[in-house]
């Protein structure tokens, strides 16, 4: 892999090519690829431990972890217990190819995992992450139509304001016009519909509240492409880094799920980010009593100890191909990889011995009790959103007509660092990503095991950092 190069000194830059970056300091020099994601506005800390909530830099810092790394991290920091228990399993725990050999430890937390789904999801594809997991429900979605005859159904319809990845085809499936832009020429033709974001909807701005007219969107979409053409409609159960914990209303995905099944069309869920304990539920979607036919998972399955996903598959995909015996031509390498799943499970056996599948029900209130009360006192906070430990704020510069700071205050990542210097960790969202609508917004996705005394750091922290800015 390259890392970053710079030109060397004195030789002249051609007009067409890309400066080089010449901002990073010496301490920032690293040779790993993933610095390419970064801000090189700011200087990037090396973490070297994690405990609890709290990650560590070289210089002995602590960090609030507020947003769980990415919501990845559900059950804390430094559960050196998952790793005993692997040097335990020693040789156990082969690798083995997934298309030739199943193993034990896949079985299992294939089971495990089963066990907390929703009624009528039947088994499980075990890939290394959430891009993995959507790409690969968009081809199962596919090849599903396929072997049964039904060759045009070819068609995807997401959202807008929505994330699935980064590959090219998640990056299609997602709504985020400004990390699609540059690859726009890339991108498959995925079809869009709008969020269901009330605080900002067209569809039901003069009306009082909430519609459905989001939702009953799909059904237009899906007459105007042609209904025999279309194969799975994905949506975030509860839409994340695009808009910060968007919640749709209670009845939003009976109606999705009426309008999918009247055409024959498949439901992915996307629960990378909200699944797994998160909301205070094992699935978000549990909360709408609704099955979907795919559930692709990520994050806190492998809880930052290994890199795992998953696409959890409903009865009537699973029985088509167990019956008809048709192969799913597909699969990583590391598809269903042992010691992964093994991760997983012990991740699993400390989210049930601990109660964290539901804990966030309960302590998310403490979480948007705080956040509320911090509406009260700071006029720039338009909404608060989310659900149990998925809490998202949204700001305006004018509370009344809901009109976003103009871009180049740079709210956001101004309150991200300010966050970061008073050593709390909050992911920030991509303002403007609703067609230049939305405004600037942060998401607190803190780990499961977070305290009511560390979300009152948390908040504090945020509380003095709007001080400071607004
Ligand atoms: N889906 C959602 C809802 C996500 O939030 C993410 C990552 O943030 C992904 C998919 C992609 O997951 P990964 O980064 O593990 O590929």
């Amino acid at each position: 892999m390259r890392a970053v190069q710079n030109a060397p000194a004195g030789e002249p830059t051609k007009p067409h090519e890309t400066p080089p970056l010449t901002r990073h300091t010496p301490q920032q020099e690293s040779q790993v690829s993933s610095i390419f994601s970064r801000d090189y506005a700011s200087e990037l800390p090396t973490a070297v431990r994690g405990e609890g909530v709290y990650l560590y830099d070289a210089d002995g810092k602590a960090y609030l972890d507020g947003m769980g790394s990415a919501g990845v991290v559900g059950i804390g920091h430094g559960r050196t217990e998952i790793y005993q228990a692997l040097a335990a399993a020693g040789d156990k725990v082969p690798f083995a190819y997934s298309a030739q050999f199943t193993t034990p430890w896949q079985e299992e937390f294939g089971k495990s995992i089963l066990s907390v789904a929703p009624k009528g999801i039947e088994s499980v594809y075990f890939v290394s992450g959430g891009s993995e997991a959507n790409e690969t429900a968009l081809k199962l979605a596919r090849q599903y139509h396929l072997e049964r005859g039904d060759t045009q159904r070819q068609k995807i319809i997401s959202r807008w304001q929505s994330y699935h990845g980064v590959t090219i085809a998640t990056l299609s499936l997602s709504g985020r016009t400004s990390w699609r832009a540059p690859y726009t020429p890339y991108m498959l033709p995925v079809i869009h519909i709008a969020p269901p974001y009330e605080y900002r909807c067209a569809y039901c701005k003069d009306k009082g509240g909430c519609t459905l007219d989001c939702a009953d969107e799909l059904e237009r979409a899906i007459n105007l492409e042609g209904p025999e053409t279309v194969s799975a409609f994905f949506a975030e159960t509860i839409v994340g880094t695009t808009a910060s914990g968007l919640v749709p209303r209670p009845d939003y995905y009976k109606r999705i799920r009426e309008i999918c099944d009247r055409y024959g069309i498949l439901f992915v869920a996307d629960e990378v980010l909200a699944g797994y304990g998160r909301t205070g539920r094992p699935f978000a979607i549990q909360d709408w009593d609704v099955v979907p036919d795919m559930i692709t998972c990520g994050k806190a399955i492998g809880s930052g100890y290994a890199p795992l996903g998953a696409v959890l598959i409903n009865d009537k995909i699973t029985n088509f191909f167990r019956e008809s015996r048709k192969r799913f031509v597909h699969g990583f390498t590391y598809s269903g990889h042992p010691t992964s799943c093994f991760i997983g499970q012990q991740v699993f056996n400390i989210m049930s011995k601990e109660g964290l599948f539901t804990r966030a029900a309960e302590i998310g209130k403490h979480l948007h009790a705080r956040l509320n009360a911090l509406q009260q006192r700071h006029a720039c906070i338009g909404e608060v959103r989310g659900r149990g430990l998925y809490g998202g704020v949204e700001f305006v510069a004018d509370r009344a007509t809901r009109a976003p700071f103009p871009a180049e205050m740079n709210f956001t990542s101004r309150l991200v660092s300010g966050m970061k210097e008073r050593g709390v960790i909050i992911g920030g969202g991509v303002p403007g990503a609703n067609f230049g609508q939305g405004g600037d917004h942060i998401q607190i996705t803190p780990p499961f095991i977070v305290s009511e005394a560390e979300i009152d750091i948390l908040v504090d922290a945020l509380d003095d950092t709007i001080g400071a800015i607004a």
